[in-house]
């Protein structure tokens, strides 16, 4: 698989992500969506970090005003509604079935391109509650963003519902980080990367670091 020039990462790409989350940003091997200005909302990551840790969330939303925006469905039981629908509609529950296999296969290139090869800790394990719950709506956002429309039916119904915030036609970068201070560059936090942790593995990492608006 080529990869086309936009989706890899300038290092201002890598300074916009570092201010966006307040941490420096790390193994990123592409940019998996862009506003129409060109800022990144979406971090590709590999699915191995340089820590040697597997990493099952390939799809890493950004861009904080569409993590507030998903916070606030994620608030209002979104989740909730959309996991019952799951048990009673078969066919979004197929539609949502492929979404996780897209997933799958989907990070199995990008360790192929980023050069970690196969993942056998995460294998079959994608993110977001996929392919049977909804447990974290950035995740699926991501995966929506990345992937275009019509591959994950639950993040792009959810794109959908965060229209009052975000669309793809606009750009709402303007204010929506700090663009004045230097560049993150020390990681005051332990524990970083959440999006797709279950919620006790969530609480145990968030004892241990700064309160970030993304999970609350
Ligand atoms: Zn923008």
């Amino acid at each position: 698989m080529t990869k086309p020039a936009s989706l890899l990462p300038t290092p201002e790409d890598l300074q916009v992500l570092s201010r966006q989350l307040g941490r420096p940003v790390r193994d990123v091997v592409e940019i998996g969506a862009r506003c129409v200005c060109g800022n990144p909302l979406v971090a590709t990551t590999s699915p191995r970090l340089g820590n040697g840790i597997p990493f099952p969330t390939t799809y890493y939303l950004t861009h904080p005003i569409i993590t507030a925006a998903v916070s606030r469905l994620e608030a209002n039981g979104v989740m909730v509604e959309m996991s019952q629908r799951l048990t009673i509609d078969h066919d979004l529950a197929a539609r949502y079935q492929r979404a996780h296999e897209s997933y799958l296969a989907a990070r199995r290139a990008v360790g192929e391109r980023a050069g970690v090869g196969p993942v056998a800790e995460i294998d079959g394990v994608s993110a977001g509650g996929m392919p049977t719950r909804v447990k974290c709506l950035h995740v699926l956002v991501g995966h929506s963003l990345a992937a275009g429309p019509g591959v994950n039916p639950l993040g792009d119904e959810a794109i959908g519902l965060i229209s009052p915030w975000w669309s793809a036609d606009r750009c709402y970068c303007d204010g929506a980080w700090d663009v004045a201070g230097p560049v993150p560059a020390a990681d005051l936090s332990r524990h970083t990367k959440t999006q797709g942790l279950p919620p006790a593995e969530l609480e145990r990492k968030r004892a241990g670091r700064r309160p970030q608006a993304q999970e609350d």
